[in-house]
């Protein structure tokens, strides 16, 4: 069958893509490939009691399925353009902020109503951060929660089924370009469609490249973000994540000059592993639901890196620092604050000392083996920073889990309507390397979609 529309991801991108597409015009035929799992399907085995830690299953219930690599995150949608993507260096800073209310309008009306949109305007913690050398970025964050961000995935999928046609367990493993448009190659068969969406994601990110190889889409390497995730008893950050739930704090090292900042804050919330083409790295989530909630908070500290000639390969030092991490710790190691400090590891016996209570099982060990030094001298710079304004933070017992790495999808050449070189081919969300979040990914998709009827 010839379709109108192909998307290939059931992530943030390829869902509002899809349904701006149904809203818009519900005579489309459009088809979703999903690597994945439907999101009722989607269980990672890790339990904590039989199964501690990752087993490689074929295809990652966290990464992978309905609902993408946000599906079971905090479901944090941050309005802003000051990180999350550039998808505004593309669109307009403007059109690209309408787009996130916009999104944000439909993750309410499908069950997020009542959530809590937090603000950084008029805070005076902007003040109290800028004393000490930490700068505030401005943004308005709508949190869903884990469990919130379940309910409206959950609802935005019974709404599309019966308009869209989704395929699950079902890869996209060629793309390539016919007369009338685009033939895409599964093990489920052979698709066309005249306009094809690409929405793979960070988890499609090899693929991805082999396509721009195939089609001869220029890209460019991208940066890779490496550190720890910090955390710490809920209390020592609760005057910033009250006010703000989440604050993204860029602080300059002494040292170096370099930036860090932090990541993916988790008021009373819990660290998880993340599984990215079988390298185990940390992640956090929390959830709105008081009784699910811990008595810690969790953040990440990254520092950005990008190369220089000859060295083009940003993921893979990335994935070196987390394959080691793999190596030493089986998974992902642990360590207190304090330990790091005098220069010998945690042990089991340490972390069971610890005033702070770990909410993820992991190895304990020495960070210091793992992160090159210069990134590691940054983080601890950052603590102490932060210990300005939230005493406590350089606490003996606060945790760092490593390694934490955001991978950064290479840089797909697009148009202003994230159209690649061939006519109908689009390429949007994490995989195209201009969106980080799942505001800047669900934006992207209305986007296309919009432009995809308006010239229809
Ligand atoms: C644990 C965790 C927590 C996070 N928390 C937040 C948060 O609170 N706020 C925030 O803004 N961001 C968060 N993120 C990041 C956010 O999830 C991503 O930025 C967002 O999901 C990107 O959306 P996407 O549609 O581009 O890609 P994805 O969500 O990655 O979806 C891509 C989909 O494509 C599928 N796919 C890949 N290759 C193929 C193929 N060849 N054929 C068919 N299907 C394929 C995948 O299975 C996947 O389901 C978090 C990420 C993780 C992992």
């Amino acid at each position: 069958m010839q379709y109108d529309v192909l998307i290939i991801g059931a992530g943030p991108g390829g869902i509002f893509s899809a349904y701006e597409l149904t809203r818009l015009d519900p005579s489309k035929h459009i088809l979703v490939l999903e690597a994945g799992y439907p999101l009722s399907k989607r269980k990672c085995p890790i339990d904590g009691k039989k199964i501690k830690s990752c087993i490689g299953c074929k295809s990652c219930s966290i990464m992978n399925g309905f609902g993408g690599a946000g599906a079971f995150s905090d479901g944090k949608y941050n309005i802003t353009n000051q990180f999350g993507g550039t998808l505004y260096e593309y669109i307009g800073k403007q059109e690209a902020l309408d787009l996130m209310h916009y999104v944000d309008e439909i993750n309410l009306r499908y069950g997020g109503e009542g959530t809590k949109l937090y603000s950084t305007a008029n805070s005076a913690i902007k003040k109290q951060c800028i004393q000490h050398g930490l700068h505030l970025l401005d943004a308005s964050v709508r949190h869903l929660g884990t469990d919130i961000n379940y309910v409206v995935l959950e609802n935005l999928y019974n709404d599309l089924k019966d308009k869209v046609e989704f395929r699950f367990s079902c890869a996209a493993h060629k793309v390539e370009k016919t007369e009338n448009g685009y033939r895409v190659t599964t093990d489920d068969g052979v698709f066309e469609a005249e306009k094809c969406i690409i929405s793979a994601g960070r988890s499609g990110s090899k693929w991805m490249e082999t396509v721009c190889k195939d089609l001869n889409i220029k890209t460019k390497s991208n940066r890779v973000d490496i550190g720890v995730r910090v955390e710490l008893p809920a209390n020592v950050f609760s005057h910033l994540t009250d006010e703000l739930y989440e604050s993204k704090i860029v602080y300059r090292t002494q040292k170096y000059g370099d930036l860090v900042r932090t990541f993916c804050m988790n008021p009373k919330g819990a660290v998880v592993n993340e599984n990215t083409n079988g390298i185990v790295t940390v992640n956090g989530h929390s959830y709105e639901d008081p009784a699910k909630q811990t008595e810690n908070t969790n953040f990440a500290l990254l520092v950005a890196k990008t190369f220089s000639e000859p060295f083009k390969d940003s993921n893979g030092y990335g994935e070196s620092i987390a394959r080691l991490s793999n190596m030493l710790g089986g998974g992902v190691m642990v360590q207190r604050f304090g330990d790091l400090i005098q220069g010998r590891r945690s042990t089991p016996d340490r972390i069971r000392q610890s005033f702070t209570t770990p909410t993820l099982n992991a190895t304990p060990g020495d960070l210091s083996l793992v992160i090159p030094k210069r990134i590691l001298d940054g983080i601890i710079e950052m603590i102490y920073a932060l210990d300005k304004v939230a005493p406590g933070t350089a606490n003996i017992d606060t945790l760092l889990y490593g390694v934490e790495v955001k991978f950064y999808n290479m840089e797909v050449a697009l148009n202003e309507n994230l159209e690649t070189c061939h006519e109908g081919l689009f390429v949007i969300g994490d995989c195209s390397g201009i969106t980080h979040s799942l505001s800047h990914a669900s934006a992207s998709g209305v986007h296309v979609a919009r432009h995809i009827l308006k010239n229809a």
